[in-house]
């Protein structure tokens, strides 16, 4: 069994008296891709955020590799590469002065940390921008440099909220297989998705989120079987609670 990467022990977290989450376990381990499934408001950015340390968690803790997601948010950013909900670019930089930067604050500018930054902005088609004003951005390509931004450090952890979603279907092929490459590299992959073909296909395992509660966890198989439904889309539903 590859080893442990990513471990949430009764991690909660709550808005007053509304629990956005509550007490999640989950153990993930390196060379996984991990989806996150659930309803609109069920709780995967809110999950996604506290492994960030972006949140506080109410209750419980969350580690990866060994950091305190919340006391050590510094330790878990230098391992991490993060796809936030909301994307937040400098609108008055090129793509390239974008990556620039960021690759300076993370203390790693040289040829060999370029080239293969230069490879997965080839692999998204973003080459033709890169010397654009992030200004003038479509949403998909926005999309795009904001991936390559997480991607660029070499993460051994990969936290991505929605990463294909408003991308054009060529794209979040490469996508696709840009992070199945990453976990067959080493890499854990999480994401969340609504995209359940993208979820069957891509994650090995999944862990369905409703209001706040993992209510199915394991292998698209195992989840089948633990709701007894012959698709995802069915077993989400019921899950959801939504009359077939
Ligand atoms: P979606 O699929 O729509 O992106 P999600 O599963 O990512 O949803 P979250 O964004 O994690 O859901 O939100 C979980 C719940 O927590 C929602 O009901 C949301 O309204 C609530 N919530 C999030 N942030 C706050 C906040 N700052 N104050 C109060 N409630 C909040």
């Amino acid at each position: 069994m590859a080893a442990v990467v990513l471990e949430a022990r009764g991690l909660g977290r709550r808005y007053g008296a509304f629990a956005a989450l509550e007490g999640l376990e989950l153990q993930l381990h390196a060379g996984e891709v991990f989806g996150l499934l659930g309803p609109n408001g069920a709780g995967k950015s809110t999950t996604l955020n506290l492994f960030m340390g972006f949140l506080r968690p109410s209750s419980g803790s969350a580690t990866i590799l060994g950091h305190d997601c919340t006391r050590e948010a510094h330790e878990v950013a230098r391992v991490t590469g993060h796809l936030p909900e909301e994307l937040t670019l400098f609108e008055n930089l090129t793509g390239r002065e974008t990556l620039s930067f960021v690759l300076a604050m993370r203390g790693d500018t040289s040829p060999a940390r370029w080239s293969a930054v230069e490879a997965s902005i080839e692999r998204l088609g973003l080459g033709r921008d890169l010397d654009q004003l992030v200004a003038g951005y479509s949403m998909g390509t926005r999309k795009k440099l904001a991936l390559v931004l997480a991607l660029a450090h070499d993460p051994q952890v990969l936290l991505l909220d929605e990463p294909t979603n408003g991308l054009d279907p060529v794209v979040a092929r490469e996508v696709r297989e840009l992070l199945q490459t990453r976990a067959r590299e080493g890499a854990l992959v999480v994401l969340s998705t609504h995209l359940l073909e993208v979820a069957e296909r891509l994650c090995h395992r999944l862990g369905v989120l409703v209001q706040g509660r993992l209510r199915a966890l394991g292998t698209p198989e195992e989840v089948l079987r633990q709701t007894g439904r012959a698709t995802l889309e069915e077993a989400f539903l019921a899950l959801s609670g939504t009359p077939p």
